[in-house]
């Protein structure tokens, strides 16, 4: 059995603990609407938590492990049972005033709080739960809680987590249940879904209580995420995006985070990667966003056939490639739903274009006036009859143009310039704030 505290100083167990956190992705804030107590902190007043680090990931929150002991010996997992490296854990007091006080200080919004598993689940859970009545009772702190529940904890213990934190969220971590086995063995995928469905039905039936007595107890009121790794085991993309869309409809998630398999250690159950997949995981993201907002489903972008995103295209383009029968669509006629399948239209375009025509026909100069880019759009789009790209082009040939550098004095996204890490995260960034795909 570990040490559950060690004697270790704050500062490096705040070094270790933090760093053992970095990994997990399912950190986004948006969402919650928890009611200020009169302490420090409040979720709704401040635009919440949205800052990103260079690598596309949130970085306002403190975010921290409480403990990196871990029983589990989960092979993708830098804080697994067999790996050799320094072991600390928090007391819940200590991560409840460094919150208070990197809040006061104004570094941080929020407290994203992992842990590896100690001694056992519940055992686990009851420190996580101690911390964070903790914050809400002592400190009375009002700001942003995401709290991991731990796969196997008692549903009485998921209750409590749920009641004092704004989002909860269990990594489902691998598409199959046999993925899982083989990498992740003391972990069944039951364990996992147990507390994934316990939270759904609470926060609906906590949002259903507060439409009737708005003085009802709150469940995670930004509501539940999870985590999936990808490039660790050999699922191709449909796999995983079917098991999303799944998930999205089963448990009501707000979010599936994807995270590109990190080698953290040799093991030869995983794959010699010499760099995490991270435009994959970008492909993913995308997709995500078609099935969330755009009203795809997996099944239209990925077949049998085609199993895996195209690493040069996005989803919808190469969609829309795949169905040319249904392009060009007129801009003046098409329904909503329609140019939101156009590749380069996004949300915020099919909305413009939509109250925009209610007053007038539009034209290839209107829609530029809108703010429309039709760099990609114009070979799909005809306005009033007109087409701007170069006719009637095949697949192929209209492949080439998407995927085509832009000249010198362009300034416009480049395809290929994906393959670049930074530029891929700065699309997802700017893409997750505008939703243009
Ligand atoms: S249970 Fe979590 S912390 Fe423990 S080895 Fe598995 S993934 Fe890592």
């Amino acid at each position: 059995m570990p040490p559950i505290v060690s004697d270790m100083s704050l500062e490096n167990k705040l070094s270790i603990l933090a760093d053992g956190a970095k990994y997990d992705a399912s950190c986004a804030s948006c969402g919650s609407t928890r009611p200020n107590s009169g302490g420090p902190g409040n979720t709704a007043s401040s635009g919440i938590c949205h800052s990103w680090s260079a690598d596309g990931r949130c970085i306002s929150l403190l975010k921290l492990l409480f403990s990196n002991y871990c029983i589990y010996d989960c092979a993708y997992c830098v804080n697994r049972r067999g790996n050799d490296r320094p072991r600390t854990t928090f007391t819940p007091r200590e991560v409840a005033d460094l919150t208070v006080e990197f809040y006061r200080r104004n570094y941080i919004e929020g407290l994203f709080l992992s842990t590896g598993v100690i001694r056992d689940p519940d055992y686990t859970m009851e420190q996580l739960i101690a911390t964070l009545k903790l914050l809400r009772e002592e400190h009375r702190f009002g700001g942003y809680i995401h709290v991991k529940l731990v796969p196997g904890a008692d549903p009485l213990l998921v209750e409590q987590a749920g009641r004092l934190a704004d989002r909860v969220s269990v990594n489902i971590e691998l598409p199959t249940a046999r993925s899982l086995k083989l990498l992740a063995p003391d972990k069944g995928r039951e364990a996992i879904l147990g507390p994934m469905g316990q939270a759904s039905r609470q926060i609906a039936a906590s949002r259903a209580e507060r439409r009737k007595n708005r003085k009802a107890p709150l469940f995670a009121p930004g509501g539940q995420s999870t985590q999936m790794i990808v490039g660790a085991t050999p699922e191709n993309d449909r796999t995983i995006l079917l098991l999303s869309e799944s998930i999205y409809r089963k448990y009501a998630l707000r979010r599936v985070y994807y995270s590109a398999f990190i080698p953290v250690g040799r093991d030869n159950r995983l794959p010699m990667l010499v760099a995490p997949p991270l435009l994959r995981e970008h492909r993913l993201y995308q997709a995500d966003w078609l099935l969330r907002f755009y009203g795809f489903s997996a099944a239209e972008l990925l077949s049998e056939e085609q199993p895996d995103f195209d690493p040069l295209l996005d989803p919808k383009a190469n969609w829309a490639l795949r169905h040319l029968e249904l392009f060009p669509v007129e801009v003046n006629r098409a329904d909503y739903e329609m140019l939101l399948r156009v590749p380069g239209i996004g949300v915020r375009s099919a909305r413009r274009i939509v109250r925009a025509r209610r007053t007038g026909s539009l034209g290839f100069d209107e829609l530029k006036r809108l703010g429309i880019v039709l760099k990609r759009a114009r070979f799909f789009l005809t306005a009033r009859g007109r087409c701007l790209g170069e006719g009637d082009l095949a697949a192929d040939a209209l492949r080439r143009h998407l995927l085509a550098p832009p000249g010198p004095k362009s300034t416009g996204p480049r395809q290929l310039d994906l393959f670049a890490p930074e530029t891929a995260a700065a699309q997802a960034r700017q893409q997750a704030l505008t939703g243009e795909i």
